[in-house]
């Protein structure tokens, strides 16, 4: 069956064409130009974009791949968690395609979605795998017996999400929003051991994470130099921040995998387009015995083909499609896979 996705939780409007782990088209609208200036996502410059991009991009999507409406046999749109009147665009668009044409609706969980989306290309998910999900709004590590259906939080960040965490050290160095991409490529050129940044939650024995602190550090030793009157060594603190960041990722991420017996780690969502922790993931993965999959960096921040993706896996999995009276829940809880 061919599934079209529909992805409008925070600033991307996101439609994509799939058929069964096949990706056949991933169009993206962005909205991140105009919220560059206010330092973060403006919910209701979010919402106005994605009511202006939705159709444009849906016919988009469907002349990338070649189709028309209808040959699309089922529906999914991001459900929650997200913004809500940014939610609730996306979702209005999918109930009315789907109403129209007479095809079935998924309203789906964005966060399982940024799981599912390795399907694309790396194939079915083992089962089960562990999963971490690294974002804007989200760190968790899951334990994933079946993505289309049981989905187990062991532990999430108790502060600021790791995304987050790169957004705001970037704002303290003015390298702009997101800053995400930005300290990625100011580390290649700074030494990842020049400061040694606090690790929080590091061997607390939990499956939590906490950054708030490690970006409280930062901006006291940036401040700290600016009032000697001395330069900041920006590529010295991006890179040295990253690395306080993902070795607490790989180290907790590997410990739920030993804990449980798991072989198979799979990390999405945004900050796994970061290229250190995708470089030492690997490392510590290969060291522990443990198969890694990471969606390329285009799949891993927000976009339609993951709603797609979510759509097919819960269609072949004989799941049942959602009422068209389907909600957007802007904090919808990450174990409710479908609604
Ligand atoms: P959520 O998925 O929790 O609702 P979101 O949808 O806003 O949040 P994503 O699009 O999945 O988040 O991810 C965006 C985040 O990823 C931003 O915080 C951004 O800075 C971060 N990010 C993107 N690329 C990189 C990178 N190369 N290195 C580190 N962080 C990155
Ligand atoms: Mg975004
Ligand atoms: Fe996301």
């Amino acid at each position: 069956p061919l599934v079209l996705g529909i992805e409008t939780s925070c600033d991307e409007t996101g439609v994509g064409l799939v058929r069964g782990h096949t990706l056949l088209a991933d169009a993206i609208a962005s909205s991140v130009e105009q919220h560059a200036r206010f330092g973060g996502v403006v919910p209701e410059v979010a919402s106005r974009a994605h009511l202006e991009a939705m159709t444009p991009t849906v016919e988009r999507a469907l002349a990338d791949a070649g189709v028309s409406f209808n040959d699309v046999d089922a529906f999914a749109v991001t459900a929650g968690p997200g913004l809500p009147g940014a939610l609730m665009v996306g979702v209005a668009a999918a109930k009315a395609y789907a109403l129209s044409l007479g095809k079935p609706l998924y309203g789906v969980n964005h966060l399982a979605a940024h799981v599912c989306v390795d399907q694309l290309e790396h194939g079915p998910l083992p089962k089960p795998c562990v999963a971490m999900l690294v974002s804007g709004g989200h760190s968790s590590l899951l334990l994933v017996p079946d993505v289309a259906s049981d989905v187990r939080s062991l532990g999430s960040t108790v502060d600021d999400a790791a995304g987050e965490a790169f957004d705001k050290v970037a704002r303290v160095l003015d390298l702009g929003f997101p800053g995400g991409p930005v300290i990625d490529r100011m580390a290649r050129d700074g030494d990842p051991a020049a400061i040694a940044f606090p690790r929080g939650k590091y061997n607390d024995g939990t499956y939590d994470f906490s950054f708030s602190g490690l970006k409280t550090a930062v901006a006291r030793w940036v401040e700290a130099r600016e009032r000697a009157g001395e330069p900041v060594p920006v590529a010295d603190v991006a890179a040295s921040f990253q690395e306080a960041v993902v070795d607490v990722l790989t180290q907790k991420a590997l410990k739920v995998c030993k804990d449980n017996g798991v072989h198979d780690l799979l990390i999405g969502g945004g900050v796994a387009a970061n290229s250190r922790l995708r470089a030492l993931a690997a490392e510590r993965c290969e060291a522990a015995g443990v198969r890694l999959r990471v969606p390329r960096p285009k799949l891993c921040t927000d976009n339609g083909a993951m709603v797609a993706a979510l759509g097919a896996e819960l269609v072949s999995s004989d799941l049942p499609p959602s009422d068209l009276e389907v909600p957007a829940d802007s904090s919808l809880p990450i174990e409710t896979v479908t609604l």
